[in-house]
């Protein structure tokens, strides 16, 4: 009868185990280091300050309807800008859009079409809608769509125009109209957003539909739509303000 030899099984079996252990504790320790070594962008720093204070910060604040210098679009909902195109909320991550905060309470500060466009509310959708603009003034020949999102409660109830039901489907809205209303709603009622809109300038795919805005490569750096420094990595501390004549402040709030 052959005697069972457990540490010759135990010296087989270690090596892969080792190795794993090796690998897991070197991927912890890189993702440890970027976290740690992140740089925080110095607008973010001021974020709680200006929630409690939204008034110290009126300088930088931009109202809805601004429209800064000959820049084609027009400015959707008053506040400030935490989060600009290509910032980054963690590693590996590009934001795709503008974050855009009211620092007010849900379903009180206004949401408008920056351009005319022909609007589209997909049957699924609770805080956000799609705007095709046929003729992008940057991109002669192309169109280009602007996106909104996070128009709802954090429980999920809508505060989007009640003339944009679930299902609408291309109907045109000038510049201007009111789509609804900033929300902090995420998904998840238990891990809202901050009250705030994100809105992206998204490509088309060239078949007369939107590609995905999450990808940072499907959109636009919205700075020269707007007139404005709005991408991180020019500005990735300041909040970005017109230095030029503001030419139009057409819409209240
Ligand atoms: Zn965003």
């Amino acid at each position: 009868m052959t005697r069972f030899k457990p540490i010759d099984l135990h010296k087989k079996n270690r090596l892969p185990l080792v190795i794993l252990v090796v690998i897991g504790v070197a991927a912890v320790g890189y993702y440890a280091f970027q976290y740690l070594n992140y740089p925080a962008s110095n607008r973010w720093q001021s974020y709680q300050r200006y929630q409690k204070n939204p008034e110290e910060f009126s300088a930088v604040i931009i109202p809805a309807g601004q429209r800064c210098g000959d820049a084609p679009f027009a400015w959707p909902t008053t506040g400030l800008v935490f989060g600009l195109w290509d910032q980054s909320y963690r590693p590996g991550h590009r934001h795709s859009g503008l974050d855009i905060f009211a620092a007010t309470e849900p379903g009180i500060t206004p949401v408008y079409a920056v351009y005319d466009g022909y609007l589209t509310r997909q049957p699924d959708w609770t805080s956000t809608v799609i705007i095709r603009h046929p003729q992008d003034p940057l991109h002669p020949g192309k169109q280009v769509w602007t996106y909104y999102t996070h128009m709802a409660s954090k429980e999920g109830e809508s505060f989007l125009s009640e003339e944009f039901p679930p299902g609408t489907k291309e109907v045109f809205v000038p510049a201007g109209t009111l789509l609804g209303y900033q929300g902090n709603y995420s998904g998840d009622p238990v891990n809202p957003t901050g009250l705030h809109l994100h809105i992206s300038i998204v490509k088309d795919d060239g078949n007369g539909s939107y590609l995905n805005e999450l990808e940072i490569g499907n959109t636009y750096d919205p700075s020269p739509y707007f007139g404005l420094p709005l991408d991180h990595n020019t500005n990735p501390d300041d909040f970005p303000i017109c230095d030029t004549e503001i030419s139009n402040l057409a819409w209240e709030d």
